[in-house]
């Protein structure tokens, strides 16, 4: 057997720099001006370093064997952990004054050692207390988070080898010989065996980066011990079945209580946040059973090797051997039964039904017969409690993709730092405006910032009949707007409510009714003059959606909005749905129209999921307004919605998105018409804006989307009749998911 290298390292001891060098240390490579103090230390050594001001940091002096590349790995480890989870309670890597991760001082003797630091946590080590199962359940929760944060993460010195690998039982079995006491031998031995043989299956689960030493002496805790507050010691981290993480709490948190209560408890809060699938289990039983196993073995190997390092495990009494038989006399099936309803019965989550009913009445509209309870996101996919997943092809808000990571980490970033309003001078505010104006025909150049499509909607209004002195708008028929008051009633669309037309308003016929728009225009007019409110504004979706995402004759948006200015009016394009590259050949709607409007509204997508909006128009126009209205949205223009767009613009951009809507798209739509299907009618739209039209009733239409949602892609259902599918999901649509969703639409066509 080749001997299990972290025990070698484990054999050499620590450096042994005077107390002095590290203060200095601190001081000349960190700029930390303070007091050093000893710390225990298995290979570093290690110090803390306190300050007058703030909670100082840890030194650490590597050993002159340590590889510059685990370096690497923790610092990037965690930081991509605070990128992700910004908010999880891991070190954060202080850096040197020249901006470096560590760096490298001689000894002495000249031998050099890397030297680093991490900002010291404070808080006081888990296992000092006895944990309440509320503090359990936080522990797995906490720990689930990691594991989120971590699934994304990979560093080529992940797979290092080190004894506290479970799958390095084999190296690790002879060494059972060392342990005296013959029964728990046999039973370390029995465990070990069991565990090789289920190995197999072991590589059949999740894998990812796994923390891999996460027990309660690796956890700090608050003062009233409720919650976790630290997580430390990154150093064992690999690459490695999940379940490994969910073991190595669930079997080393003991106690007064049973060891499998404590399991459960952690398993719990572990599945809430991140939803153990069905086959993890069986493995999470034979993990707990074997990290109690390898605990034993090395406990040994070290009391044969090094005494005085055993003498600290040996502390851990209730780890090992009582486990193991508490674990065992139980049985595998008795526990992952016990593990199961203990994730199944989360807080209320059987009946969240009920309770939104209650909580938010009944009214709400959810979508399918069989709602879909989601708790994750990332990029076209959507994740249910379950594991089960979720094909998006219908939410256009998060464009750059659900879980959007740069998105994500603007704005947690942002909002860390400063979140202020529109009455204060702010960078990113002011880029955001420049940056979006420059996507934009030239006119359209001063920015006012809102929190949504409707308020967008309702501030052009305001802007129209200041500018124009007139008050009517024309909207085409059963179009949709928003929701304030305004944004309603230039919605004839009302869902299955016949509402009567606000007298302000009047409508045109659905662009593919054949009708004549300059005629349909002048009719409008002339209807708004005779009720005295004259045209304040024309609005149009350019993607037609609750129209049914109809083709649009060419010239008609142009032949209306000609009218609209002869009579005094302003031509809004309202690019919630249609702009930021969805359409595909074009990155703003309207230009697929050839018309440049006077003002255009945004939201939905522009944020990626953060409620943001905004009017665009002329520097002369808006001037207009503002001269006559003291317009301020408190929310508006926020730094951290400033953030969240710049973000979501950048991605759009830097990773072609529009190009992507536009190949994607075509391909989506001749692979729909290719399933000749006498169901389907006709399939609509451009880019990722996809309206398929069903030969059928709406019940009919809706059975698709059922269906479509029973075989997990998520679509909805559009248009007049309602027979129209609604298909528009994040831009990052590719062929793959162009695949999954053809298969399921074969799969639920009638
Ligand atoms: N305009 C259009 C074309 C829309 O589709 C919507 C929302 N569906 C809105 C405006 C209103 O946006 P919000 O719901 O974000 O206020």
């Amino acid at each position: 057997m080749t001997e299990p290298l972290r025990l070698v390292a484990l054999e050499t001891s620590p450096p042994a720099f005077p107390t002095e060098a590290a203060a200095r240390m601190a001081r000349e490579i960190f700029g930390i001006d303070g007091t050093a103090h000893p710390l225990y230390g298995e290979r570093d050594q290690n110090f803390r370093i306190k300050t007058a001001s703030g909670p100082g940091i840890i030194l650490k002096i590597l050993g002159p064997t340590e590889d510059p590349q685990t370096v690497a790995f923790q610092t990037e480890a965690l930081g991509h952990i605070a990128m992700m989870d910004p908010a999880l309670p891991v070190p954060r890597v202080r850096r040197t004054v020249a901006g470096e991760a560590y760096t490298s001082i001689p000894d002495e003797r000249g031998i050099p050692h890397i030297v680093r630091a991490l900002d010291f946590q404070p808080g006081r080590v888990m296992d000092s207390v006895d944990p309440s199962p509320a503090l359990l359940r936080h522990a797995g929760g906490t720990l689930a988070r990691l594991n989120l944060a971590l699934s994304n993460f990979f560093h080529p010195a992940a797979g290092q080898r080190i004894v506290w690998d479970l799958r390095r039982a084999v190296d690790l079995r002879p060494s059972t010989g060392l342990i005296e006491d013959a029964e728990t031998r046999k039973l370390v031995e029995t465990v070990l065996d069991r565990f090789i043989a289920f190995l197999p299956q072991m590589s059949r689960l999740r894998h990812q980066m796994a923390h891999n030493d996460l027990h309660p002496g690796n956890m700090l805790v608050d003062e009233g011990a409720t919650e976790v507050t630290g997580l430390l010691d990154f150093g064992d981290m690999i690459h490695a079945p999940l379940v490994f993480d969910v073991a190595v709490t669930a079997a080393e948190t003991v106690g007064e209580m049973a060891p499998i209560d404590y399991g459960t408890a952690i398993v719990a809060g572990y599945d809430a946040v991140m939803p153990l699938q069905d086959a993890e289990f069986p493995a999470l039983f034979e993990a707990i059973i074997a990290r109690h196993a390898l605990i034993t073995t090395i406990q040994a190997w070290r009391r044969h090797h090094d005494p005085a390092g055993a003498e600290k495990l040996g502390a851990l009494s209730a780890l090992g051997a009582p486990a193991i038989e508490a674990y065992l006399s139980a049985g595998r099936e008795a526990v992952v039964a016990k593990f199961r309803a203990a994730a199944a019965a989360k807080p209320g989550a059987g009946n969240l039904l009920e309770r939104r009913f209650h909580a938010l009445g009944r009214g709400l509209e959810l979508s399918y017969d069989e709602p879909v309870h989601l708790v994750r996101g990332e990029g076209v996919f959507l994740y249910a409690p379950d594991g089960t997943r979720f094909l998006d092809a219908y939410n256009n808000v998060p464009s750059v993709g659900h879980g959007n990571r740069k998105v994500a980490a603007a704005i947690a970033r942002q909002m860390e730092t400063l979140c202020a309003n529109t009455r204060y001078l702010h960078e990113s505010v002011v880029e955001y405006a420049e940056r979006l104006t420059a996507t934009l025909p030239a006119g359209l150049d001063t920015c006012l910032y809102v929190n949504s499509g409707s308020e967008a909607n309702d501030a052009a209004y305001r802007i129209a009949k200041i500018v124009t002195g007139q008050t009517g708008a024309i909207v085409v028929e059963n179009a949709y707007h928003g929701v304030t008051d305004i944004a309603a009633a230039l919605s004839p669309y009302h869902g299955p409510f016949v509402q009567p037309l606000a007298p302000f308003v009047q409508t045109l016929p659905s662009p593919d009714s054949g009708a004549d728009p300059a005629v349909a225009a002048r009719q409008a007019i002339a209807a708004l003059r005779e009720s005295g409110h004259g045209v304040a504004m024309l609005l149009i979706d350019s993607a037609f959606v609750s129209n049914g995402i109809v083709d649009v004759p060419p010239g008609w948006f142009a032949a209306v909005a000609e009218e609209v200015r002869k009579a005094g009016g302003l031509v809004v394009g309202d690019e919630v749905q249609s702009g930021f590259g969805r359409m595909g050949d074009e990155f703003w709607g309207f230009a697929l129209h050839s018309v440049v409007p006077d003002l255009v509204t945004l939201g939905k997508p522009m944020a990626n999921g953060h409620p943001t909006g905004m009017v665009v128009a002329p520097r002369a126009l808006l001037k207009a307004f503002t001269d006559k209205i003291d317009f301020f949205s408190t929310f508006g223009g926020n730094p951290v919605s400033a953030a969240a767009s710049l973000a979501t613009l950048e991605e759009l951009q830097s990773r072609g998105l529009q190009e992507n809507a536009h190949a994607t798209g075509e391909m989506l739509r001749q692979g729909i018409r290719a399933l000749n299907h006498p169901a389907i009618a006709e399939v609509r739209g451009r880019g990722l804006m996809i309206g398929v039209q069903m030969d059928g009733s709406a019940a009919l239409t809706k059975g698709v989307a059922n269906a479509m949602r029973r075989n997990r892609v998520l679509i909805g259902t559009e248009g007049p009749q309602g027979n129209v599918l609604k298909i528009r999901p994040p831009l990052p649509f590719g062929p793959a998911h162009v695949e999954i969703f053809l298969d399921a639409l074969r799969a639920s066509l009638p």
